[in-house]
């Protein structure tokens, strides 16, 4: 097994990420923005700068690089060992119970100067931005609250580094186990409820080494599988019909996501047929993962193929999303919204799943998921399952 990979499982306290250089990588990306800092909000993206894991807390990211990691209590002891271990120039613990974040954020803009403060606003409340906006006033501020520009930190993170990809790799070779056990010991079988196979799912996931789900697991049979995000329920699986299986893992920090579809006996022509649409869809958005190609042109290749197989009106979500701290994150395989900046193109590291689905209101949904990394000339497949009906039970 890859070094880093025994150093996360064995050390969890060993963190082998480059927080210096991500920091650093951030703050330049802001100033060129034009801004003077950036207000994290977004857990995630402070867990990616920083290390920190942390169900509350923001921080403050200033040009230079240097992060302020602002934490109640309960994290405060977490945050200083951040500090020491990236680097106490860099990362600043600020206890937020003697003081409120938005009061010690004033007194920071305030004495260093820092006249335009970026606000991750997709996440930050309008609770807390008016906080924020009172507390500045309150020291007489004369800077201005925009809008964080160009998502910095998302942006980072959609292209991931050696240690990252080692870990999803990881993790895409684990899910894959997981998900072969699933299909050969016919997980989903007649007679067994949604919630009982979502359960057998989950303790799966766990047996092979994940620290816990991605997400809620989607059990969804017979005509349930025709909603695309069913939340498993008491519904007795039954003879002839299609079930939707969606599961994924946390490894090591990074999230994978796979979906297959089972048949519990023959399917009728009609549904074989639609199975193999969405099969061909995805391999059609699988090849057109590689370096210079859009998210949407791969959304455009996989939905083609349905739309010529007269199922297009059955696709109503996107091709795929990226993989890596979130389960969904940049980028969005899909059709562009009209609200939406056009993504970049795909390049080497970005890694996403693959996830077309025609869903027949009333009668059957079908999903097939995988997830790929993109490497310097196409793409690199790290979810490996038998793509066949899988064998009925
Ligand atoms: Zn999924
Ligand atoms: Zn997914």
């Amino acid at each position: 097994m890859h070094a880093t990979l025994c150093a996360v499982r064995d050390h969890p306290h060993v963190n082998p990420f480059d927080f210096r250089g991500r920091l650093q990588r951030a703050g330049a990306a802001l100033l060129v923005a034009g801004a003077d800092a950036l207000l994290i909000s977004h857990l995630p993206n402070l867990r990616y700068l920083s290390g920190l894991e942390a169900t509350a807390g923001s921080g403050l990211l200033t040009g230079d690089g240097r992060l302020f990691l602002l934490v109640d209590p309960r994290y405060e002891a977490a945050a200083a060992a951040r500090a020491e271990e990236v680097g106490p120039d860099l990362v600043h613990p600020v206890a937020t119970a003697d003081v409120s974040a938005s009061t010690w954020l004033a007194s920071r803009c305030a004495s260093d100067g820092i006249g335009r403060v970026a606000l991750e606003s997709r996440v930050l409340t309008l609770h807390a931005a008016r906080l924020i906006e009172q507390a500045l006033a309150a020291v007489g501020w004369s800077g201005a609250l925009i809008d964080q520009p160009l998502d910095i930190v998302e942006h980072a993170r959609r292209v991931k580094d050696a240690v990252e990809l080692a870990l999803l790799r990881e993790g895409g070779a684990r899910l894959s186990e997981a998900a072969r056990g699933i299909l050969a010991d016919g997980v989903a079988r007649v007679g067994r409820t949604e919630l009982e196979v979502a359960a057998d799912i989950d303790a799966r996931v766990r047996a092979v080494g994940f620290s816990r789900a991605a997400f809620d697991t989607i059990v969804a049979s017979g005509p349930r599988s025709a909603f695309p995000h069913a939340r498993p329920t008491d519904r007795r699986l039954e003879a002839g019909e299609v079930v939707v299986l969606d599961f994924g893992g946390v490894y090591g920090g990074y999230c994978v996501d796979l979906t297959r579809t089972v048949c519990l006996g023959l399917p009728s022509a009609e549904v074989d047929r639609q199975y193999h649409a969405v099969r061909l869809a995805q391999q059609a958005g699988i090849a057109a993962v590689r370096p210079g190609t859009t998210p949407a042109d791969v959304d455009r290749a996989a939905r083609q193929v349905l739309e010529a197989a007269g199922l297009g009106e059955t696709f109503g979500h996107g091709t795929g999303h990226g993989l890596g701290l979130e389960v969904h994150e940049a980028p969005r395989l899909a059709r562009p919204r009209p609200e939406d900046a056009a993504q970049p193109p795909l390049e080497a590291g970005v890694v996403c799943t693959i996830e077309p689905g025609a869903y027949v209101t009333g009668r059957a949904g079908i999903r097939i998921e995988d997830d790929v990394v993109v490497t310097a000339y196409g793409h690199e497949q790290i979810t490996d399952v038998p793509l066949g009906w899988p064998t009925a039970h």
